[in-house]
């Protein structure tokens, strides 16, 4: 439990805003190295969730793969999730994972992991205090803490086009985070945008064409990812252009392509250990941070949690590992952030 201090704000040694792959891994190794963590989130039914494809790593991704395996000899959470048969499958050249269980692993390790407290709460502002920080809350929480991990993905000032509309959101159905990113940006921190954009899901019903590269959407549900096709305009233009492409009238669509924009940091806010050059304390993770995939942003999240608890960055982050790659790219380099070559 983080320590009560005055009127009643509990304080932790870290303050995580974000679970998703970058938050959770932060939090928990910054937990695992004896610091008391705080770990916020808008909804904890979505820890650690994946949005779009459940393909995690492709044929093509040599060093994305190599950069799991660094993870995997650091102690990290996601490769131990991936290396279980109900959550990832090796399908032909690709690792395929069920995104449902995956999350759900995800927020059962946060939820058993020793000083870890999970809390779902909007993170409204952040603000320095003494040689610390504050963060607020949107119902009026306040917690303290001596460093803060942003790793908020999508969310910061999110908004979702589909069909030629635009509307505020941190991804489909969820709600953005607007009051955090003017706080981040009064601060003095400088943003670039980032687009993500989500393949349709269609129904398994009706035998949809074998020509399309489909992955099945966990096995629980009868969806399938159709990964290689982005539909455009509104959803009766997106069945249409869906059945031409399926050959097939009676093909599905469950939920529509749509795309992200978001802020996310920009080149020369962080050193190599992704802590803000002008702000000590301060550290940036995962999609927020620029990085462009789902294992990058829990590498990416891993190396701050470590970085905020001022563990010696040595080990994973020097010149020749991949980790170390992807912080010095996150500080310096081009959006989105990849270890893949440019
Ligand atoms: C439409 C779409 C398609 C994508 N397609 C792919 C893909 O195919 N492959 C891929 O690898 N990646 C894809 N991505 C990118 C994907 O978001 C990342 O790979 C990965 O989820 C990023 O992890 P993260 O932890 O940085 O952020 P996220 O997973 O986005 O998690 C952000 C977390 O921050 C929390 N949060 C945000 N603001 C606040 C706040 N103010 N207070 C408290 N909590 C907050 C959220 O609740 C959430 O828990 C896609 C993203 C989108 C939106």
């Amino acid at each position: 439990m983080g320590d009560r201090v005055n009127r009643g704000l509990s304080r932790y040694d870290v303050i995580v805003v974000g679970a998703g792959p970058a938050g959770s891994e932060a939090a928990v190794a910054a937990a695992g190295r004896g610091a008391s963590v705080l770990c916020l989130t808008i909804n904890l039914d979505t820890v650690g969730f994946h949005p779009a494809d459940p393909t995690l790593l492709r044929g093509g991704d040599d060093r994305r793969r190599l950069l799991v395996a660094e993870l995997q000899a650091a102690g990290a959470v996601l490769p131990r999730l991936l290396s279980r048969k109900e959550i990832a499958t090796e399908a032909g050249r690709h690792l395929v994972a069920d995104r449902r269980r995956l999350g759900l692993a995800f927020k059962e390790i946060l939820e058993n992991t020793s000083g870890l407290e999970p809390r779902q709460a909007l993170a409204t502002a952040i603000e320095r205090h003494g040689d610390g920080w504050h963060v607020e809350c949107k119902y009026g929480e306040r917690f303290a803490a001596g460093s803060v991990v942003v790793a908020t993905g999508t969310f910061l000032d999110g908004q979702v086009t589909m069909g030629g509309l635009t509307a505020d959101g941190g991804r489909r159905g969820e709600i953005p985070s607007r009051a955090l990113a003017d706080c981040l940006q009064r601060l003095g921190i400088s943003f670039t945008r980032l687009v993500a954009c989500a393949s349709p899901r269609i129904s398994a019903r009706g035998e949809p064409s074998s020509h399309l590269r489909l992955a099945r959407d966990g096995d629980q549900l009868r969806e399938l990812y159709a990964s290689e096709i982005k539909l455009e305009g509104d959803s009766d233009r997106q069945l249409a252009e869906l059945r031409s492409l399926a050959r097939s009238g009676e093909a599905w669509l469950n939920r529509p392509s749509y795309c992200v924009s978001h802020l996310a940091l920009a080149p020369g806010m962080v050193g190599n250990r992704l802590e803000s050059r002008d702000l000590p304390g301060l550290f940036f993770a995962g999609r927020s941070a620029g990085v462009a995939s789902y294992p990058e942003a829990a590498a990416s999240g891993f190396a701050a949690g470590l970085a905020a608890v001022g563990a010696p960055p040595d080990r994973l982050t020097n010149d020749k590992k991949y980790v170390g790659l992807l912080c010095r790219r996150i500080a310096e380099g081009d959006r989105p952030v990849s270890v893949n070559d440019h």
